[in-house]
């Protein structure tokens, strides 16, 4: 799932691609009888009036909350979206085809005929990449170019805020930014320590609580900051708090840097994927030796979730 590093991405790719654009067409296939009568996209009766609100809108600029994208518009509202398991706009061309009643993009899609492999398709045609095959939202923009959203389990939302306090109301549950200016380690944790018994990692992932982690950053931040993601929030000590932020704000600002975490299906909106996955040091390295200490990485169930740790040089505080 994107988290706070990709999803920063793609609002930096929205503001370097589509600002002022002028928003000409909207176009929808999500259809699902579970969100008939709210007011999201996947109900296509609230499709047709969202698309009626923002034909002939300016986009002003993009914003990241939390995981949430706002897409501000000329007209006073908002495109707010949660990309969620598997959603992620692309910037390009696509064209309807009528035989496969899909979008394709002008590159085509990649098959077994072509003399390339897949990564070198994903290189040099990344919208040929099969995790970017999925659109399910296309609006098209005043340049001729296209603003497209693909969505492979199709658990992302979508909808339109029209004012001020829709916004507020979306955004007020949601815990502090560890990238905000200004920001301390005891602004980040304050309300993180609130839930004394908790274990860390599940706090760090409540995002009433602290905003933007996910499964990949706990265990990155955790290990980086030589704490066991089952230590109770109670008994870790003010330097280790101190230190979980610092490696925090470096981790995420170096995953930033790197364009994200594609291991999943996460890309960028040229279609591209970031690169912060090989620079793993947890996620995804159980049975591999620890960088610090050589000790062999596990993976346990920890609450709801599975994390990683180093047993030998990860500190318990209980
Ligand atoms: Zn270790």
């Amino acid at each position: 799932m994107p988290e706070l590093p990709e999803v920063q991405n793609t609002v930096d790719g929205i503001n370097s691609s589509v600002m002022g654009e002028t928003i000409t067409d909207a176009w929808s296939d999500y259809d699902s009888p579970f969100y008939y009568g709210k007011n999201q996209i996947k109900d296509p009766v609230y499709f047709n009036y969202f698309k009626q609100q923002i034909i002939g809108t300016k986009i002003l600029r993009a914003e990241r909350r939390a995981k949430h994208i706002l897409i501000y518009l000329d007209s006073g509202a908002t495109i707010a979206v949660h990309m969620k398991m598997t959603g992620h706009f692309l910037y390009g061309h696509w064209d309807w085809d009528n035989v496969d009643n899909k979008w394709q993009p002008e590159s085509g899609f990649w098959d077994t005929s072509w003399d390339m492999t897949k990564d070198e398709v994903k290189k040099t045609m990344p919208f040929s990449d099969p995790f970017n095959n999925f659109i399910h939202v296309l609006f098209h923009l005043g340049n001729g170019m296209h603003l497209a959203f693909s969505d492979m389990r199709k658990f992302a939302s979508m909808t339109l805020l029209e004012n001020e306090s829709e916004i507020q109301d979306l955004l007020h549950q949601y815990g502090p930014e560890p990238l905000a200016h200004g920001m301390t380690a005891h602004k980040l944790f304050h309300k993180l320590k609130t839930r004394p018994n908790k274990k860390i990692k599940t706090a760090l992932l409540d995002q009433s609580l602290v905003a933007g982690y996910g499964n990949i950053y706990t265990d990155e931040a955790l290990f980086a900051s030589c704490i066991h993601p089952e230590s109770r929030v109670r008994a870790i000590p003010d330097d280790a708090w101190e230190k979980l932020f610092i490696e925090s704000k470096k981790i995420l600002r170096s995953a930033i840097k790197h364009g994200g975490d594609s291991m999943g299906d996460y890309r960028r909106i040229d279609g591209t994927g970031g690169t912060f996955h090989n620079m793993h040091t947890m996620y995804q390295k159980e049975k591999t030796p620890c960088i610090r200490c050589e000790e062999i990485i596990i993976k346990k169930q920890i609450d709801a979730r599975v994390g990683r740790l180093c047993p030998n040089c990860q500190v318990l505080y209980i």
